[in-house]
C-alpha cells in the first residue's frame, strides 16, 4: 500500500507529490500519456509564481504592459516592470514539474484514469481503468471536474467560467504589451486577452456560464475586431475554471489541491500561484498525519485552516471584487474608464501585483478624485 496516491499529474499533483515524496511513498495517477498536454492555460504567470515552481520553463515573452480596451473603445494604457510578468510554455512547465517530482522519488503512472474512491478502515483505493490502487491517503489534484472532490459529496465550486484560446500567426501591434478587453461583446463576466510573442499572438477569453452564447462565438468576434485571421490559427485549446472555492477541501483520508480544491484567483483565473502556496501546506499536513497515523477528516481539517490562513483572504476578497465586476454593465465599465483615465491612476495600476490584485483597490478608492466617483457604480454593483 502506498502512503499517498495523487490523482492528477498537472502542476498541483506533481508539485504536491514532489514535496511529499522526499520521505514518503507517493504514486501519481494521470489519465493522459504525458503531463502538460492537452494545454488548458494562457501561460501568463508572475515571476513569483514561476520562481515558486522551482523549475525553469521556456519563457515565450516578458510582458511590459497591458492596454485595457473598454466597451465604448476607451483604451487605458498601464505599463509595468517587464521582469514581473511572463508568458511561459505551459506544456514545458508541466513536463519539468513532473520530472522534478520523479527526481524527488514520486512514481508517475500515465494512462491511469480514476473513476472513484473507495474508503475502508485501513486505507483508501482509487478505482481506475488499471484496477484499484491502494494508499493510506488520497490527494485529489484532478482539476476542475475532480472525481476526488465529488467523492466528498455535494462539493461543487461556487461558479465555473468557460475559456477558449488560440495561438495565431499574427504580427502584434506591440512586441511586449498585451491587450485585454472588458465588456459583454467579447468576454461577458470576465475579460479577453491578446498576448504577443515573436510573430505570434496568444488570443483567448473566458465567459461566465449561461450567457446564451459560446466561448467560440466570442473568440470569432474578438479575432475579427483585432484583425486576426482565423486561417492563421496554429493551435487551439479550451477549458473551464472553478471560481469561489469548494465548500470542503479535505475529508476522510482525502485532501484536495489546485483546481480540484477551487484554489484559483477569481479576478484573473490564475491557478499556478495558489497551487504553489497550498502545496507546501498540504505536504506538511500529509506528512504529520501519516506519521501520527491519523488520517481522519478531523485531523486533516487543519490543512484547510492552514491554506486559508495563507491565501484565503486574498481569494475571498478577489471573489467579492469579481461579483461586483459581473454586475457592471458596459455603460458602468465606460464610466469607470472615464474615472481612471488619469496619470496617477495609470501609475497605481502599473504597480499592480497580479497575484494580489485587491492590493490596488484601496489606494485607488482612497484617491479623493476617484473614490467618490466610484461610489454610485459600486453601490449599483453590490445591491
Ligand atoms: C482558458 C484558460 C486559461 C488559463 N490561463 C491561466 C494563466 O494564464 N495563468 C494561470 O496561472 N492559470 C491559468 N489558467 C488556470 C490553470 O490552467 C489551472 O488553474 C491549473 O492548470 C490548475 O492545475 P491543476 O493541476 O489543479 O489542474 P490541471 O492542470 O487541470 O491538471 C489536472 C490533471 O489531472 C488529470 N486528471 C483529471 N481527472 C483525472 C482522473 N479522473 N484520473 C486521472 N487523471 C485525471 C488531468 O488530465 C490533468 O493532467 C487557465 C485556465 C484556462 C481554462
Amino acid at each position: 500500500m502506498h502512503d499517498a496516491a495523487v490523482v492528477g499529474g498537472g502542476p498541483a499533483g506533481t508539485i504536491a507529490a514532489g514535496l511529499l515524496a522526499r520521505d514518503h511513498d507517493v504514486v501519481v495517477l494521470e489519465e493522459h500519456a504525458v503531463s502538460g498536454l492537452p494545454v488548458q492555460c494562457a501561460g501568463l504567470l508572475t515571476k513569483d509564481a514561476v520562481d515558486m515552481c522551482g523549475v525553469t520553463p521556456d519563457i515565450l515573452n516578458r510582458i511590459a504592459g497591458a492596454d485595457v480596451i473598454f466597451p465604448g473603445g476607451g483604451r487605458f494604457e498601464a505599463r509595468f516592470d517587464n521582469t514581473k510578468v511572463m508568458l511561459v510554455d505551459r506544456a514545458d512547465l508541466d513536463g519539468k514539474l513532473a520530472e522534478k517530482a520523479i527526481d524527488n522519488g514520486a512514481e508517475i503512472r500515465y494512462g491511469v484514469k480514476c473513476s472513484g474512491i473507495r474508503l475502508s478502515e485501513n486505507g483508501a483505493s482509487a478505482v481506475t481503468n488499471c484496477g484499484e490502487i491502494s494508499s493510506r491517503l488520497i490527494i485529489g489534484a484532478d482539476g476542475h471536474s475532480s472525481v476526488v472532490a465529488a467523492s466528498l459529496g455535494g462539493n461543487p465550486p461556487k461558479e465555473y467560467i468557460y475559456g477558449i484560446g488560440a495561438d495565431v500567426r499574427h504580427r502584434p501591434e506591440h512586441d511586449d504589451v498585451m491587450v485585454l478587453r472588458v465588456g459583454s461583446e467579447f468576454a461577458p463576466g470576465f475579460f479577453s486577452w491578446e498576448i504577443p510573442y515573436g510573430d505570434m499572438v496568444r488570443v483567448g477569453l473566458c465567459i461566465k456560464g449561461r450567457t446564451g452564447s459560446t466561448p467560440s462565438d466570442h473568440l470569432k468576434k474578438l479575432m475579427k475586431a483585432s484583425g486576426i485571421n482565423g486561417g492563421d490559427v496554429v493551435s487551439k485549446y479550451s477549458g473551464k475554471i472553478p471560481l469561489g472555492g469548494r465548500p470542503k477541501t479535505f475529508g476522510e483520508r482525502t485532501l484536495l489541491i489546485g483546481d480540484a480544491a477551487g484554489q484559483v484567483k477569481p479576478v484573473s483565473g490564475g491557478g499556478l500561484y495558489p497551487i504553489n502556496k497550498a502545496a507546501p501546506i498540504l505536504a506538511e499536513t500529509a506528512r504529520e498525519s501519516l506519521c501520527e497515523n491519523d488520517l481522519s477528516s478531523k485531523n486533516l481539517s487543519k490543512y484547510e485552516k492552514r491554506w486559508k490562513k495563507e491565501i484565503g483572504k486574498e481569494l475571498s476578497r478577489g471573489y467579492r471584487i469579481r461579483k461586483m465586476y459581473t454586475n457592471l454593465s458596459d455603460k458602468d465599465l465606460d464610466k469607470i474608464f472615464r474615472i481612471i483615465d488619469r496619470d496617477d491612476m495609470r501609475s497605481v495600476l502599473g504597480r499592480i501585483d497580479l497575484d494580489r490584485p485587491s492590493s490596488v483597490a484601496f489606494p485607488m478608492l482612497r484617491n479623493p478624485g476617484v473614490g467618490i466617483r466610484f461610489l454610485p457604480i459600486i453601490m449599483r454593483a453590490v445591491i
